[in-house]
């Protein structure tokens, strides 16, 4: 339990609760991203304590190490392939022949689609034809951050569990991670969206809180150098993204009617710069950056 994450905690009990008393729905939505928010790792830890020959996750039989190194063999995963991450019809047909027999080594079987909603359209009718018919002992869990991308069919014979957290008990553990400041953890938060992402972007941009702390005070070079280098990492929406919140919170130490102009041209430019990419976006990310260095420069 010391392991999981601390978004995870509340989860991590639901999960422990419905199969202490039977409850374990047949199919279940997890919400939120298979890396992104770690689901892999919680459901890990659901099946530690739920396989354990000894019943108590205790992380040294033969059960417990097959969940560690995720080589269960009643543990299924089905995860995209190539470049676009597709779930093909073929990943889900693969599974079917398994469902004729029983669990070998578990109490049940789990088979968990990671962001399930990067599944074709006949991956999903393969889905759902199986969903339609359950085999005794199997359980489906679906994770993605979007279900609304599901067939409604599939859709509505889940249950739904949210994975993702609260904001506050996250950017307490970007926080204790980093040792930075929590209102710098909630922008990278902000930012990135899920807490696995904002600590990468804590930790490996080790400039991001000096820069959102000394937004506009930075030389201009510098300043540009930083967007450039935020641009090949994260592209030019994130750039965008990044100057709205960096203006906010600078917005106490400028004048309301400064605070107007620069709003005004970050929409100006924003509108842009969503319909362009590549050089182009640099050029009109620098040309706003510039704008705004030229109006606080004002008397
Ligand atoms: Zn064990």
């Amino acid at each position: 339990m010391s392991e999981i994450s601390p978004w995870l905690a509340a989860p991590y009990e639901t999960l422990l609760r419905w199969q202490a008393n039977n409850r374990l729905p047949q199919s279940a939505i997890l919400l939120g991203g298979w890396e992104a928010h770690c689901i892999h790792e919680l459901i890990g830890a659901f099946l530690k304590h739920a396989f354990c020959q000894t019943q108590n996750a205790c992380g040294q039989c033969q059960s417990c190490q097959w969940v560690n190194s995720v080589q269960h063999p009643d543990w299924l995963i089905v995860q995209g392939t190539g470049k676009l991450g597709d779930i093909g019809v073929e990943q889900v047909r693969e599974v079917v022949p398994l469902l004729q027999s029983q669990p070998t080594h578990a109490p049940f079987r789990l088979i968990c689609i990671a962001d399930a909603h990067r599944m074709t359209e006949s991956a999903a009718n393969a889905l759902l034809k199986v969903l339609e018919e359950p085999p005794n002992r199997t359980y489906w869990f679906l994770v993605t951050e979007t279900p609304s991308r599901l067939l409604a069919t599939i859709r509505s014979r889940c249950v739904t569990l949210d994975c993702r957290g609260d904001n506050d008990t996250i950017e307490g553990w970007l926080s204790a991670q980093t040792n930075v400041d929590k209102s710098v953890c909630r922008l990278a938060l902000d930012l990135s969206g899920t807490p696995t992402k904002a600590l990468a972007l804590l930790t490996a941009d080790t400039r991001f809180q000096l820069v959102i702390d000394n937004f506009v005070v930075l030389d201009s070079q510098k300043s540009l150098d930083w967007l450039d280098e935020l641009m090949g990492r994260y592209g030019s929406e994130f750039c965008l993204s990044a100057m709205a919140l960096g203006l906010r919170r600078y917005a106490d130490r400028i004048t309301n009617e400064q605070l107007d102009v620069l709003t005004r041209l970050w929409w100006h430019f924003s509108t842009k710069i969503q319909i362009t990419e590549g050089e182009r976006a640099r050029q009109l990310l620098h040309e706003l950056w510039i704008r705004w260095q030229t109006e606080l420069a004002k008397p």
